[in-house]
Parts: structure tokens; C-alpha cells; sequence
């Protein structure tokens, strides 16, 4: 807590890595959710292992547990690929949110302390965990600047959750914030990629 050079790094590493990201932006349709990721197709297209955020990918900023429909799509994933291959990957990754996985999901891992996103060490911890190469793990993520990035920065594959799980009406203040983050983020993108 109380750095921010992960921000700072999202700049420097996000210009580095500016035209990838670009091409993730742009080939991300605008409605795209994690209900959009076909488990099955994952597997079959060499994907061992995924890492999954969480605020605004599994449920909206805050929530203290997954959406029953992202509940019901980590069931699907944890039947194809393993419970152990499965990692959360998140910036807040709370007592709360553990004591539910534990509960629900108690062989998915948290990776934990370890420097936030896009730093790529929680990727190479989960790598080093599994035994499989970057190159086979999957980050999916809602922010450009912070999972997408880790994902390149580390030699994993991206995946960019376009339209997160949202709701004003329980986190008003940080759901502001957040969804003007990722506008901040994309105008980021397309301007230094012009
Ligand atoms: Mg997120």
C-alpha cells in the first residue's frame, strides 16, 4: 500500500508496449464480457492456465463475492482446466474475497504480495506456481493500462474486458472513477498509436 509507481509504470511500460496494446484495443468488440470467453475454445487454442481480475471482471468494484452468472462460468472453468490453474490476479484481492473462494472455488489461488499490475510479477508467480510457460497463461483483465500491460510486459496473452460489470448504484463514487479511468486509458492508447 501507499505506491504508486504502478501508475507511473502503466505510462512508461503502456508507451513501450503502445502498438500491442493498440491492437488488443482494437480488436476487442465493445460489448465484450467474461461471459464471451469461451472456456472449451480456450483449452483447445493451447491456454493452460488463466488469471482472472477481478473488480469489473468477475463481479463490479468492491463486491465482496463473483456474480452468480461469473460464479457459474468459474464452475465451467474449473471442470475443464483444474481449480489449481485457475489464479486471481487482483490489485485488491481482500480477506473477504479470499474467505468466499476458499469457501466456493479452494483450489483457486490468489497471487499475493507481489507488485501490483502491469508489473508482471504476480504472471510469473502464477507460472512459476503451475509449471507452464508465460506464453501459456491467459490475463484476463478490464483495465488497458494495468492486466492487459502485465500480460505483455510478461510474454502472456491478453485479454481485455471491454464492457466490466458496473454498478452505480453500489459503489457510486469508485465506479466514477473507474469507468472515466478506462476512457482515460483508451484515449491514452489511441493517442500515442495514431
Ligand atoms: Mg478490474
Amino acid at each position: 500500500m501507499g505506491s504508486f509507481s504502478h501508475i507511473l509504470a502503466g505510462f512508461s511500460l503502456g508507451f513501450r508496449h503502445r502498438r500491442e496494446l493498440r491492437r488488443l484495443l482494437d480488436n476487442t468488440p465493445h460489448n465484450f464480457c467474461i461471459l464471451d470467453l469461451d472456456p472449451e475454445a480456450l483449452r483447445s487454442s493451447g491456454v493452460a492456465i488463466l488469471a482472472l481480475d477481478f473488480d469489473g471482471v468477475l463481479s463490479h468494484h468492491g463486491a465482496p463475492a463473483p456474480l452468480p452468472e461469473t460464479t457459474a462460468w468459474l464452475k465451467r472453468c474449473e471442470a475443464l482446466f483444474g481449480g489449481g490453474r485457475l489464479f486471481i490476479l487482483s490489485n485488491k484481492p481482500t480477506d473477504g474475497r479470499k474467505q468466499w473462494f476458499a469457501k466456493h472455488f479452494p483450489k483457486i489461488r490468489f497471487v499475493s504480495d507481489v507488485r501490483k499490475k502491469p508489473y508482471p510479477d504476480g504472471l510469473k508467480k502464477a507460472a512459476e506456481l503451475a509449471g507452464v510457460p508465460l506464453s501459456s497463461i491467459m490475463m484476463v483483465d478490464d483495465r488497458l493500462l494495468t492486466g492487459c500491460l502485465a500480460a505483455l510486459v510478461a510474454g502472456a496473452l491478453p485479454c481485455y474486458i471491454r464492457r466490466p460489470y458496473v454498478s452505480f448504484r453500489h459503489r457510486t463514487f469508485s465506479e466514477l472513477f473507474f469507468s472515466t479511468l478506462r476512457i482515460l486509458e483508451r484515449c491514452f492508447v489511441k493517442t500515442i498509436t495514431p
